[in-house]
């Protein structure tokens, strides 16, 4: 029997129906207002020799749909955040010829059953018309979970090695000097992404990091922007 004769779409956040007009139908109204956009702050201030850059501060609820998506599968979630990313992408004027998730170990990914970058990356690759290439970099070490006993320093080395770039792909020849957005979901001490942008920047490719969200720097709340922006 028919239960209903419209779609009405649910916040992926909070679970309320979302009414129109809106600019996003996966997010209502009051969740958008809460959700912590770094806005002009998304450029990230770093000594990387790529450009680097983050859509999220991660704060809450970025942070407990980051953990939701992980461990409870909710990738509708993953692909709202991938979706809201295009916009920095078109804010920030970047260009590149594809979009590569940073891979999971196979071990990882058997455990977990998907890569919750790899869900981003897609969301995000189809609003802005791109391929999201997955055969081109792969993690052949798996590291520990990142842990207080370990060190940034002890966590780079083991990271150093982790990844490698298959020249033989089919993706490879058509990407050989050409720009790239490497997505990643946290960026936190930022060496997972660094080791995985060293690998397709040593192998020719020029990269253009983007994560989910990121810590780094001051948070500029909503608030905050307004009094900024308009006084
Ligand atoms: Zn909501």
């Amino acid at each position: 029997m028919l239960k209903s004769l419209y779609y009405i779409p649910y916040c992926c956040v909070c679970g309320e129906a979302v009414l129109p007009p809106l600019p996003e139908h996966l997010i209502c109204r009051a969740c958008l207002a809460s959700l912590p956009f770094r806005m002009d702050r998304e450029r990230l201030h770093w000594d990387k020799p790529w450009p680097s850059y983050a859509s999220f501060f991660y704060r809450e609820p970025i942070q407990s749909m980051m953990v939701s998506i992980k461990f409870a599968g909710r990738t509708d979630r993953a692909e709202a955040i991938g979706r809201w990313m295009a916009r920095t992408v078109r804010r920030q004027n970047l260009s590149a010829d594809a979009v590569i998730p940073v891979p999971l170990h196979q071990k990882r990914l058997r455990e977990r059953g998907f890569n919750q970058t790899e869900i981003i990356a897609k969301a995000l690759a189809e609003r802005l018309r791109l391929p999201v290439v997955e055969t081109l970099l792969s993690r052949i070490l798996d590291t520990p979970r990142q842990s207080e006993t370990q060190s940034v320093e002890e966590r780079r080395r083991h990271l150093k090695d982790a990844f490698t770039v298959d020249t033989k792909d089919s993706a490879f020849k058509a990407l050989l000097g050409r720009p790239v957005l490497l997505l990643d979901d946290v960026l936190t001490t930022g060496s997972t992404l660094t080791a995985a942008a060293s690998a397709l920047n040593n192998a020719g490719i020029q990269v253009i990091c983007l994560a989910a969200a990121s810590g780094h720097g001051r948070y500029i709340g909503y608030n905050e922007a307004l009094a900024k922006w308009h006084l």
